[in-house]
């Protein structure tokens, strides 16, 4: 299995780049935002709950994202490997995802971090708010959540270097030219 995790602040192109990264490598894709947003459009008791989180721009509990991922470990169990985006976001969960993957016998081969800088984060996440509707994108939720991440996720960057898994990559330029930047460092991991 080749497990990918593809790291960045809000609005670095994390999501754009997994669909790239999921169709050259076949991996399964796992983006705890999205799963979230799933919970929220079925109103789901748990969807309520992080809602109101989501909104505010903070992080829902790792609990919860976490046994997520543990049943999407499960439902994917004899795949080719999966890319993680938007997750781990705190130490706790990089641990956790530790845990969980050795279970499997598996283990995170790489993290990807996509660098972009703020004033760019906060332009490209206020014209998604405009395209996409997104409830998040707004200006004081989009300056919390880069605050957040900063903070609370920043850290899992060290979790990683320790382990010597850490690639930065930089984040500015055509998607395709990230894109290759990023196949770059996967093959010689592979
Ligand atoms: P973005 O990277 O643009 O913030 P995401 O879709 O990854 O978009 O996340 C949207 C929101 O979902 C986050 O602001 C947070 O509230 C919640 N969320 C997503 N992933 C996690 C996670 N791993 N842990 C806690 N909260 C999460």
């Amino acid at each position: 299995m080749l497990n990918i995790v593809l790291f960045g602040p809000p609005g670095s192109g994390k999501g754009t780049q997994s669909e790239k990264i999921i169709e050259k490598y076949k991996l399964i894709h796992i983006s705890t935002g999205d799963l979230l947003r799933e919970q929220v459009a079925a109103q789901s008791e748990l969807g309520l709950k992080a809602k109101e989180i989501m909104d505010r721009g903070e992080l829902v509990s790792d609990n919860i994202v976490i046994g997520m991922i543990r049943s999407k470990l499960e439902e994917h169990q004899d795949g080719p490997g999966f890319i993680f985006d938007g997750f781990p976001r705190t130490v706790e969960q990089a641990r956790e995802l530790r845990k969980a993957l050795t279970d499997y016998d598996e283990h995170v081969g790489v993290m990807i971090s996509l660098e972009v800088p703020r004033e760019e984060l906060v332009k490209r996440l206020l014209k998604r708010g405009e395209e996409c509707g997104r409830s998040d994108d707004r200006l004081d939720t989009i300056n919390n959540r880069i605050d957040v991440y900063n903070q609370q996720t920043m850290p899992v960057t060290y979790y990683y270097d320790k382990m010597r898994k850490h690639a930065s990559v930089d984040g500015i330029g055509s998607i395709n030219e990230i894109f290759e930047r990023i196949v770059e460092v996967i093959d010689k991991k592979k």
